[in-house]
């Protein structure tokens, strides 16, 4: 059984060496063999170097270094890409999610029989009032625009079997948000409730900008409901443009006169509706487009009983 623990680095010289000695005490506490897997996603600073120095100590050290900057989502994916273990844990480089609740999430996993277990935030000390609100909307939001919204207050602070990630790295979609994903994968998940640490040394690397364009990968990554919303505004229109055309009819005959305004109101709505009607078709087929190319399984076999095969999973029959 080798555990390995996935942590994408992006800028993280000055957190390096106490992730270093915290995360492998957690590791050998948990008792078994490991690897940790650091992945430099093109930092400006000294991080790659740091790695090294440590990986020259260290033979359970994998140090990935990445092309360029990738973005926390895709250096997270090739962590997981590079990872050997049977179990995986992802981690945050700067120590805001404690290493040392590990041994209590395998205890978790193996108590539950589960597939992932994920940290779920009960509180979110030294977070700024303005990510609280944010994160807040966002999961609001999501669970509006989508038919299974992940679970809120999580990050990236997950323990997985081997199954879900190859099963995550073999969905190709292009755009990953990495938490939902693995959420729509299924499987068992349990919740980790654990309290969120201010980090450890440097700063956030996701700035505002950042973080509407996570907030919209995770929206059009899980959902094509926005696609919708056209359709819903033509109708809309259409059905006020009737209202419209009713009432100038019923003013033109009470009042025996041409009722002008009211027959041009209506005739707008009525352009405006049409043209709605058709970006929501259109909207339609394009989602279904994106669907497509997503190219995501069409579903998952948790199991087989009763076969042969019995128990076995076979992903080669959940091919799209
Ligand atoms: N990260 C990365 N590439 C990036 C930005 C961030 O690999 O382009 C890593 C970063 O080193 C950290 C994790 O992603 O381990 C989360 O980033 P950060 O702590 O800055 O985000 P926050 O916790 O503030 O949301
Ligand atoms: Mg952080």
């Amino acid at each position: 059984m080798l555990l390995s623990v996935v942590v994408p680095c992006y800028d993280e010289a000055a957190v390096l060496p106490q992730l270093y000695a915290r995360l492998s005490a957690a590791v050998e506490r948990a008792g078994h063999d490991s690897e940790l897997v650091f992945v430099n996603d093109g930092s400006r600073d000294d991080t790659w170097a740091g790695m090294l120095a440590l990986a020259a100590r260290d033979p359970r050290l994998v140090c990935v270094n990445l092309s360029r900057n990738h973005g926390h989502q895709l250096a997270l994916t090739a962590g997981l890409s590079e990872c050997r273990g049977d179990l995986i844990l992802v981690i945050d480089a700067d120590l805001q999610d404690p290493p040392e609740l590990l041994p209590d999430m395998l205890a978790m996993l193996k108590a539950e029989g589960a597939d992932v277990v994920y940290g779920q935030r009960a509180a979110r000390p030294g977070e700024t009032w303005f990510k609280r609100l944010t994160a807040h909307v966002f999961y609001r939001l999501l669970g509006l625009l989508t038919d299974r919204p992940p679970p809120a207050d999580t990050g990236d602070f997950r323990l997985m079997t081997r199954r879900v990630v190859d099963r995550f790295l073999a969905m190709p979609e292009r755009h990953r948000y990495v938490r939902g994903m693995i959420s729509w994968l299924g499987f068992k998940q349990v919740p980790f409730r654990y309290e969120r640490h201010p980090r450890a040394a440097g700063e956030t690397h996701y700035t505002v900008r950042r973080m509407v364009r996570l907030a919209w990968d995770a929206v059009t990554s899980l959902s094509v409901k926005p696609l919708a919303v056209p359709l819903r505004v033509g109708v809309l229109c259409l059905v006020t443009a009737g209202g419209a055309l009713v009432a100038a009819g019923w003013w033109g005959v009470s009042r025996g006169e041409l009722p002008g305004l009211g027959l041009v109101t209506a005739l707008v709505l009525a352009l405006a509706g049409g043209q709605f009607v058709a970006l929501g078709v259109l909207g339609e087929y394009v989602g279904r487009l994106h669907v497509q190319a997503q190219g995501r399984p069409l579903y998952l076999i948790d199991e087989v009983v009763g076969r042969a095969a019995a128990g076995r999973v076979r992903p080669a029959r959940e091919a799209a």
